[in-house]
């Protein structure tokens, strides 16, 4: 674990194996943060918003974010082979990761000056101003999908806005996040500003969440824990972001660009096998343009293959064993139950065989209350349902428990904007997708895809919180 800027081994003396998922294999050992080590991270992190870092500036803070930008630029290629096999993903997947991850350092570097409250007309007497301060400690929890991309969304503008960052990345993916922290140290954060501690998550996530040291939790994963999070800090009355992932869907009308729409639609439920929060993991599909669209659909899945890093195909294999049987389970629910399979994508046939390798999967028609139309698999699975018109479309697309992204692709203008703006969701692409994209575009869920915005400036606001200052001038 990465601590006050140095290097620490558990106190506990735990480690957790690290695989490699498109082997499934042992090659690596990191440390289980144990309790006391939250402790220590915690007060490190204290120690720092009390000195150095908490006396900093803006504009050095945005140096030091835009320095760190710079050497994981300078270091991507090393970083992108550390991702690759550390979740199995496609080189060229890895390479873009790191260049987002560098690209949010750079986005919050150069925000970080630019956080400022405002004044406000009040009595005549009175000069009211508000001014922008840092929670104190911030805690972040980071998933295993995009673990070098999901550090840089939540700790950069948190770190921008002045926050000393304690991170619990996710057992399965943590190498990067690892080697970044120890570039940080690097690019010259002050000790205790950043604090990397592995672990698991039932036991270092939950210490560092119910920490009384912290004053903010930002989390990203499944509903379940983000329920657990939200009891942490409800007990405490810190405030949370969580971002719970989504079952977001793509309304297509038979006026749209078709050949556009259906890339992206591959290409979205496709990418990193699947596993992305944002995948469009829902096709609604005009009756009058169906058969089309889902041959287009078929053909192109059926094209889609799985294989290792190198091999640097459509995907790579999932995290884990766990997560390959969960995939596993709602395709072989759906075929049980009868809902049609109508194309599958392939694996390698050179791809290890103790890979975690996942086919993609195409279901079509799948009933409106089928699991697989109302469930985040978090693979490389897509449901495909027919919708009547516009009313049905807006019926089916906020239909479910979910609400974080949606994809609205037709040639009329006035349609596009009215889906858009009444579909219940946190961003809504129209004739376009970008699954994760765009690290300047404010980004998070309704309903139980969760709460608060990350992304774009809007994540400066919630790593901030804001004090009104009044003085009565007489
Ligand atoms: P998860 O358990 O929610 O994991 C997310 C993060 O929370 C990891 O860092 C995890 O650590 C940590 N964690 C787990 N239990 C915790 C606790 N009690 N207190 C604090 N932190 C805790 O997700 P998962 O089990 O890996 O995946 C299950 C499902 O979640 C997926 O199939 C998918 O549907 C969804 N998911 C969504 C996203 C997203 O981007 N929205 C990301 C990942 C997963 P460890 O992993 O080290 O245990
Ligand atoms: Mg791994």
């Amino acid at each position: 674990m990465f601590i006050g800027n140095r290097w620490f081994a558990s106190t506990s003396g735990q480690t957790v194996p690290v695989v490699a998922p498109a082997e499934g294999i042992v090659f690596a050992e990191i440390a289980e943060a144990s309790s006391e080590d939250v402790d220590l991270a915690v007060s490190t992190a204290r120690e720092a918003m009390d000195g150095t870092w908490g006396c900093s500036t803006a504009t050095q803070r945005g140096r030091l974010l835009m320095r760190l930008s710079a050497l994981i630029l300078d270091h991507a290629e090393e970083l992108a082979l550390i991702e690759a096999r550390d979740t199995g993903r496609p080189i060229s997947l890895a390479r873009n990761d790191v260049l987002v991850t560098a690209r949010y350092f750079e986005f919050y570097g150069g925000g970080a000056d630019k956080l400022h409250g405002e004044t406000i007309p009040y009595l005549a007497d009175f000069f009211v101003a508000t001014q922008r301060e840092p929670h104190g400690v911030t805690a972040h929890i980071i998933p295993w999908n995009y673990p070098a991309q999901m550090f840089g969304r939540s700790v950069a503008p948190a770190l921008a806005a002045g926050n000393a960052a304690v991170v619990k990345p996710a057992e399965d993916g943590c190498l990067s996040i690892l080697r970044i922290a120890e570039l940080a140290a690097e690019a010259g954060f002050p000790t205790g500003a950043l604090a990397v501690l592995p672990g698991r998550g039932a036991t270092t996530g939950a210490a560092l969440t119910a920490h009384p040291g912290i004053d903010f939790i930002a989390f990203t994963g499944s509903p379940e824990v983000g329920e657990l999070v939200q009891i942490a800090a409800a007990k405490r009355h810190i405030g949370c972001t969580l971002e719970l992932g989504g079952k977001s869907p793509h309304v297509v009308f038979g006026d749209a660009d078709l050949e556009a729409a259906v890339a992206a639609i591959v290409t979205g439920i496709v990418q990193n096998a699947g596993q992305t929060c944002s995948a469009g993991s829902r096709v609604l599909i005009e009756r009058a343009a169906y058969d089309r669209v889902l041959k287009a659909l078929a053909d192109r899945f059926a094209q889609t293959r799985a294989g290792t890093p190198e091999m640097d195909l459509e995907l790579g294999p999932v995290i884990n064993a766990k997560q390959r049987a969960r995939v596993d389970r709602y395709i072989a629910n759906a075929r049980e139950s009868g809902v049609p399979l109508v194309a599958t994508g392939q694996i390698h046939p050179g791809a290890p065989p103790g890979g975690y390798f996942v086919a993609p999967h195409l279901f079509a028609p799948v009933p409106e209350q089928h699991p697989l139309a109302v469930e985040e698999v978090f693979g490389p699975v897509l449901a495909v349902l027919p919708f009547e018109d516009e009313a049905d479309a807006l019926r089916l697309a906020n239909a479910g428990e979910f609400g974080l992204l949606a994809g609205v692709w037709t040639r009329d203008g006035a349609r596009a904007m009215r889906l858009a703006r009444s579909i219940r969701a946190g961003q809504v692409y129209i004739n376009g997708f970008g699954a994760g994209g765009g690290v300047e575009l404010p980004f998070g869920g309704v309903k139980r895809s969760g709460h608060g915005r990350e992304k774009g400036f809007e994540a400066l606001y919630e790593f901030s919180t804001l004090k009104t200052i009044i003085q009565k001038h007489g």
